[in-house]
């Protein structure tokens, strides 16, 4: 992350690390702790509410922050609202709502990123450029959520500048809301293989799992 915010000509302290702790263990997030990491990404409810669970009880005086990044449907979205902290995926006013009506009264408001489809493929998760201005409107009226910005997960691209110049739309988006007085102060944007373009493109927050974590395992595709 340094190197890329040198390469960018950018202050180190401009970027935050949402360490992904997908299909890795509590153990795992424990060493991250130790190490100083108190950010954390979940892809599926289910194993990310069981690890939140599981580290309350190995660290209770630890400050964690956890954020929902994978696809949400809306009748799943009462354990995230009830146990997360952040969701980056939200790409509908309904899973919006949902959230909204099942935030416990005595959490804090959920931090919410609107999750923008910037390559335009049809059946990809993400709200399309042109549809993001009304959602981030509607999400910023509704009460137990507070809208911090975008996330995007652009197509893999080969090299460096076409991956920048993808990026550089959702910054292209993220500065017009804010043209328009939205305070959105998050760009999520960012992988293991691509943080160094979307930190030249202006990411507040690379969500990182295998560079931290090392390899995940294939992914299981028949349930066991
Ligand atoms: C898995 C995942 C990441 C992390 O990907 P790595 O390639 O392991 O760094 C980031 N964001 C989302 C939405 C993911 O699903």
């Amino acid at each position: 992350m340094k190197q890329a915010c040198d390469l960018a000509r950018r202050d180190v302290g401009s970027v935050s690390l949402l360490a992904v702790s997908k299909t890795f263990d509590a153990d795992a997030v424990c060493l991250a702790l130790d190490a100083g990491q108190h950010a954390f990404g979940e892809n599926y409810v289910q194993e990310g509410t069981e690890k939140i669970a599981l580290l309350r009880q190995r660290r209770p005086d630890a400050a964690l922050q956890w954020h929902c990044i994978g696809p949400l449907q809306s009748n799943k979205t009462r354990p995230v609202a009830e146990h997360f902290d952040w969701v980056q995926s939200v790409d509908r006013l309904k899973v919006a709502q949902r959230l909204s009506e099942q935030r416990p009264p005595e959490l804090p408001a959920l931090q919410v990123c609107l999750q923008v489809n910037v390559d335009g493929g049809a059946n990809k998760s993400g709200v399309a450029p042109d549809e993001l201005a009304g959602l981030a409107r509607a999400v910023a009226r509704l009460p137990r959520l507070r809208l911090r910005g975008l996330m995007c997960i652009p197509e893999p691209a080969p090299e460096f500048d076409s991956q920048r110049a993808l990026f550089l739309r959702a910054k292209v988006l993220f500065d017009e809301l804010n043209a328009q007085g939205m305070g959105l102060d998050t760009l999520s944007m960012g992988m293991s293989d691509d943080m160094e373009a979307a930190v030249a493109a202006g990411s507040t927050m690379v969500r990182v799992g295998r560079a931290v974590f090392g390899s995940r395992p294939a992914k299981v595709t028949s349930p066991v």
